[in-house]
């Protein structure tokens, strides 16, 4: 079971964390990558993550997230369930 990514959290992680963004430009460029400062996290965490981000949900936006996306990367966090195994 993965472990929430939240120091001091030990709920297993319901969550996998995405780290997305879409290139406006002719190509079309997704970026989807797991969240290397966070890849896991319960869903009462990702629900304070979201309530507490600052900033607009775009393509190209910055947004800072409590627990998600520390290094700032430019696009916005999604989830996706683990898949259960
Ligand atoms: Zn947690």
């Amino acid at each position: 079971m993965r472990q929430c990514c939240v120091p001091g959290c030990n709920h297993p992680a319901e969550l996998e964390v995405i780290l997305y963004d879409f290139y406006l430009n002719d190509g079309g460029e997704v970026f989807s990558e797991q969240d290397s400062t966070c890849p896991y996290i319960c869903a009462e965490h990702a629900v304070k993550n979201e309530k507490q981000a600052e900033g607009v949900r775009e393509p190209r936006g910055s947004i800072v997230y409590p627990y998600t996306n520390q290094n700032e990367a430019n696009g916005f966090t999604i989830y996706r369930p683990v898949a259960s195994s």
